[in-house]
């Protein structure tokens, strides 16, 4: 153990960087980080959970804009959808950000995600392919707000079990 902290990282691969085909590529790249993803999925954002991600945002001129890209609005179906993952390992926050390149495309590493891939859009707004986590608070709250317990193969965090009644869920047919 060289004492880095163990930490959880929230990566979304944005609307853009699906329907640039780009999952595999941001995936491969960011495995160069030796991290463990443990926990995996497609969300087609509700509202509610575009904006309390984002909430820290709410007074920027851009939110609007920046609510409608997170929910793929901006790149219509079938791209109104991303692909969420958490990573675990040591100082795992910067370990991605670096990959992951600055949050303006323009001056993001060339060869980082955000500097290959990423643009910005005609509005101002940056779209730049990739969400990672800025620090463990935001981590934490974020990894909470997108996957249950149960989604995730490790127990990050501590969690209970609770009984529902009358709860309606959807289940297959046969
Ligand atoms: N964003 C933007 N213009 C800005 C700042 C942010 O378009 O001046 C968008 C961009 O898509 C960014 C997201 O809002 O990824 C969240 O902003 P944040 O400052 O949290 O950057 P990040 O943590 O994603 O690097
Ligand atoms: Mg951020």
């Amino acid at each position: 153990m060289n004492g880095k902290e163990v930490q959880q990282v929230l990566v979304l691969i944005k609307p853009d960087g699906l329907k640039k085909s780009l999952t595999g590529n941001i995936i491969t790249k960011l495995s160069e980080a030796k991290l463990t993803i443990i926990g995996a999925k497609v969300v087609k954002p509700s509202r509610d959970l575009a904006e309390e991600h984002y909430k820290q945002l709410k007074n920027q001129i851009f939110f609007d804009n920046l609510i409608k890209y997170i929910r793929g609005d901006l790149h219509g179906e079938p791209y109104k959808r991303v692909l969420a993952l958490v990573y675990k390992g040591e100082d795992a926050i910067k370990k991605l950000r670096t990959i992951a390149g600055a949050t303006n495309p323009e001056d993001a590493d060339p060869v980082s995600i955000r500097g290959a891939y990423g643009r910005i859009m005609r509005s101002g707004l940056f779209e730049n392919v990739i969400h990672c986590s800025s620090d463990p608070i935001e981590a934490e709250r974020e990894i909470k707000l997108w996957f249950q317990p149960d989604e995730i193969t490790e127990e990050i965090y501590p969690s209970k079990k609770i009984i529902q009644k009358n709860i309606q869920a959807k289940v297959w047919e046969k």
